[in-house]
């Protein structure tokens, strides 16, 4: 439930209303906006009784959300979220985001190869799993903590932030200590003990959407990340299981203007996995930005045909800059730039893993 306070509501008519929810016995959670101020009820169980809010001083209306995630919805916040990875670094605003680099991190080289590359092809961000969910137990499983500590090179030789998978509640907490954006990956969507850990970290999420999960889904899971108090969240369509081998997964465009339409937060889109085929993978991106996605996320290697894992649908540096100068006039038709890494921050340190 939304309470939405009158335009030019006081300070205290505000705090009446945070009091009235807290004796209620659920979350007030106050969200000041442009024009008037919010008052979110979090929790509701359905017993809540409107009325009471209703009547109070500088009360406008209360808005009971439909939908079954809250704060995820339009509903609740009709503006876009922006969410900002590092400064200048954003997800979600007027311009389309780059987050490129390789399915893992291999070795030192490898990775500041990669990210050399994706920074001069106009990369604003830097991936790559240091833990990777393997569908065999058998294939290369990322280089962990060492890997971890190879993306603070990574960033403090570029100045690239970083994006890197959180696997389990345990490996959560040392990714978080190097990772500027935490990824969750399509197999723990759903995995809602994670989410909960991940939603307290204090850092941005990329949530990507499970290879079996509806729209809904995929939006009911950011919720639980919401609801531990963390807004910062990015969206990303990665492709659905489907009948049809020709490729690895159903790229499911239409998400993005479902999600835009349904939620104020930031969806990407990510061509590599969603076709599994490097040479789909460029006009995937292009139709990706036309769709509307807030940015692309690309699996970009120095030797794609070395890649520990995910080589098929790499691209190689060359290959990775041509499809950024089609991604530019293509977001220009719609009126949006693509992020620039802001100019170098000196001295951001490496961080000792551990
Ligand atoms: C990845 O980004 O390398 C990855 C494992 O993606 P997904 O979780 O979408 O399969
Ligand atoms: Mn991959």
């Amino acid at each position: 439930m939304l309470v939405v306070m009158r335009h030019g509501a006081t300070v205290a008519e505000i705090d009446r209303v945070v009091r009235t929810i807290e004796e209620m016995g659920y979350e007030a959670r106050p969200m000041p906006g442009a024009q008037r101020t919010a008052v979110g009820l979090v929790g509701n169980d359905g017993r809540v009784d409107a009325s009471r809010i209703e009547a109070l001083a500088g009360v406008a209306q209360v808005i009971h959300v439909t939908q079954p995630y809250k704060q995820v919805s339009r509903e609740w916040r009709p503006e876009n979220t922006i969410v900002t990875i590092a400064p200048g670094v954003t997800v979600g605003g007027p311009d389309v985001t780059i987050i490129a680099g390789p399915c893992s991190v291999e070795s030192e080289e490898q990775i500041i190869a990669a990210a050399r590359a994706v920074r001069a092809a106009g990369a604003a961000a830097l991936r790559g799993g240091a833990f990777k969910p393997r569908s065999s137990p058998y294939s290369f499983q990322g280089l962990g903590r060492r890997g971890l500590e190879l993306l603070a090179l990574a960033r403090r030789e570029t100045g690239l932030p970083i994006v890197t998978e959180a696997m389990d509640e345990q490996g959560a907490n040392l990714v978080a200590e190097v990772a500027d954006c935490i990824q969750i990956g399509a197999r723990n969507m759903q995995n809602y003990s994670l989410l909960r850990v991940v939603g307290r970290l204090g850092k941005p999420v990329l949530l990507k959407r499970g290879m079996a999960a509806t729209v809904n889904d995929l939006l009911l899971s950011a919720e639980y990340v919401l609801a531990e108090g963390n807004d910062q969240v990015i969206l990303c369509e990665r492709g659905v299981r489907s009948f049809d081998p020709a490729v690895r997964n159903m790229f499911d465009l239409t998400a993005v203007p479902i999600v835009h339409n349904l939620s104020h937060l930031p969806i990407i889109a990510d061509p590599s996995h969603g076709t599994g085929l490097r040479d789909k993978v460029t006009p995937m991106a292009r139709a990706a930005v036309a769709a509307g996605a807030d940015g692309i996320l690309v699996e970009v290697h120095p030797h794609p045909d070395r890649a520990l894992s995910d080589g098929a649908q790499s691209l190689d540096p060359s290959q990775f800059a041509e499809l950024v100068s089609e991604i530019r006039p293509i977001a220009a038709a719609i009126g949006r730039g693509v992020v620039h890494l802001p100019p170098r921050v000196a001295g951001i340190p490496a961080v000792a893993v551990g």
